[in-house]
């Protein structure tokens, strides 16, 4: 991994944590500068903690606040807010959400960019804010363009979309992702409650958890551009050939 910086782009507050919590932290170890556009401050969401600790009004401010004890617990130094509203960013004028990415691009140079793979986002703000991304890198002459990396969450997104490109291991980084895990307590509060109590009353669960938590590790599939994100994997054999 060079130490040209990598560009991660994602809507929401906690979305660089539970996608690539791990991954973040390991770059970040590894020297790797790293800069997190964040569209929105997740000021739509439903949960306000458990006990209560943000109201309506105070969300945004509380998860601003939450989302940057995530980046420190990571390693992330450059947060970026860009202040859109969350879940009414496919009202947005495209041009609006690709010219903050356009212009990180030209600055940093990254060599790498990370975002849900386009179209497999399974939430709309998710998928219209990694439509922007691709918009700004295509219009990057092609030998100046980073790779883009997609995450997915779903095991549906999983079969569209082929093997992982890159697989790496991350569990040396638990404790990082798991303190950005905390971090974000609004939103996690309740379930690492959940998963805590069943952990101590189940142990087939809590084998399993342990189990995942020593095996961690990130998949990312790369972006192709030439097929606009269609993999190769994703086409009829015959046509595989012809897809680099
Ligand atoms: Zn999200």
């Amino acid at each position: 991994m060079s130490t040209r910086p990598i560009l991660v782009v994602f809507p929401h507050p906690d979305d660089e944590t539970l996608a690539l919590g791990s991954l973040l932290a390991r770059y970040a170890a590894e020297g790797v500068p790293i800069t997190y556009l964040c569209a929105t401050r997740g000021g739509a969401g439903r949960n306000m903690g458990l006990p209560l600790q943000a109201t309506r009004e105070t969300l945004p401010l509380v998860r601003e606040q939450e989302l940057r004890s995530a980046c420190q617990a990571l390693g992330i130094k450059d947060l970026r807010l860009l202040g859109f509203q969350d879940r009414l960013l496919e009202f947005e004028d495209l041009e609006d959400l690709v010219r903050p990415i356009t212009q990180a691009l030209e600055t940093l140079q990254p060599s790498r960019v990370y975002t849900y793979y386009p179209e497999h986002g399974y939430h709309p703000d998710h998928d219209t804010l990694s439509r922007a991304v691709v918009v700004a890198m295509q219009r990057l002459p092609e030998e100046q363009r980073p790779q883009l990396f997609g995450t997915v969450f779903s095991e549906a997104a999983l079969a569209a979309l082929g093997e992982p490109d890159l697989t790496v291991p991350t569990a040396e980084y638990l404790p990082a992702h798991l303190a950005a895990v905390r971090a974000h307590r609004t939103q996690t509060a309740a379930m690492i409650a959940q998963t805590e109590a069943r952990m101590a009353q189940d142990p087939d669960f809590r084998a399993q958890v342990e189990e995942n938590r020593r095996t961690l590790n990130v998949k990312l599939w790369l972006y192709p551009f030439g097929t606009q994100g269609v993999r190769p994997s994703a086409l009829p054999k015959d046509e595989q050939r012809s897809v680099s």
